[in-house]
Parts: C-alpha cells; structure tokens; sequence
C-alpha cells in the first residue's frame, strides 16, 4: 500500500489573510496538489492529512509568530484540497508529523510500504516528516511541485538534503 501525506495546506499558511501567509508562489502548488490528490484517490491511496493544530498558548510559539491554533480559521484546510470521507486527518504540534502522533500506527494498520509527500514548508514541516519517515524504514518520495516555503533558498537546500543524505526520491 501506498500512501499521499498532505502537510499543513491549511489557511494561515497558503491564503494572504493567513498568519504565516507563505507567499503568492503557492498557487501553482495548490492546483498541483489538486490534481495529484484526484489521482492518488483513483489508485487507491490511503490520504492523509498532517495539519499543524496548535494550543494558544504552544511552545513552538517560541519559534515562531501563533498560527494554526485549534478551531481557529487559520488552522483549517485550504477548501481546493479538502479531505473526503474515510480520509484521514492526523494533527500534530511539531514539525515531524510522527512526533506524538498516531501516524506511524496508521500506516502500519494500513500496511503503507511507501509514502509520498507534498505540503509546506519543505525545509520544516516536510524535511522533519520526510526524514522521520526514512529512518521508520518507509520508503520515501516527494514531489518538487507540491513543495514550497517562505524561503526559497532554504527550500532548494531540504530537496538536497531529501535526495542526498536521506535518500529520499524527487519526483
Ligand atoms: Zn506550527
């Protein structure tokens, strides 16, 4: 089995109004992720969406400005890419997707051998997921497209730390 994991699509970082408004280059993210989701549902993937669902008062506010706060907007999945029934939603409050999270446990249930990555931001969020990921034995693939950051630079450097130290394929 297979499996999409969506990270943090969600208001405050994809949508101008948002906290942590990543910038206007999302867009062609969004519409690539879309499309991709579509497909992965016709073969059958096991959809999972890891979403940033954050106390007021949470630590990584030390880090970073609030954002993704639980029940707020802002913590919400962007409408272009929502979840549909019997897909899954696993909120974290740090940047592995794995840390305190049922997701190893869910894939493990749906005997998942491989997972594949789109989402924000590619040297937080996805690089600490992704990285997670290989060292629990997945096999590991992102695709460029569906990635992005606020900083484009540090991006460019989490896809060659995915693909060279970690392994990890770009598609
Ligand atoms: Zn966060």
């Amino acid at each position: 089995m297979n499996a999409l994991i969506i990270i943090d699509l969600l208001n405050d970082f994809m949508r101008p109004q948002g906290a942590l408004y990543i910038g206007d280059h999302v867009q062609p993210l969004i519409q690539f992720c879309q499309e991709l989701i579509n497909q992965k549902r016709k073969e059958n993937y096991t959809i999972i969406y890891s979403c940033d669902t954050h106390w007021e008062n949470d630590e990584e506010f030390l880090l970073f400005p609030p954002h993704a706060i639980r029940g707020s907007w802002g913590q919400k999945i962007i409408e272009e890419v929502k979840p549909q029934e019997g897909e899954f939603i696993i909120p974290k409050r740090r940047f592995s997707a794995f840390f305190g999270t049922e997701l190893d446990l869910l894939l493990r249930e749906k005997k998942v051998e491989k997972v594949e990555i789109v989402g924000v931001l590619t040297n937080i969020c996805v690089l600490y997921t992704a990285a997670w990921a290989q060292m629990l034995h997945y096999q590991v693939a992102a695709y460029r497209q569906g990635l992005t950051s606020n900083d484009l630079q540090a991006h460019e450097f989490a896809l060659k730390e995915m693909k060279n130290t970690l392994g990890i394929e770009i598609l």
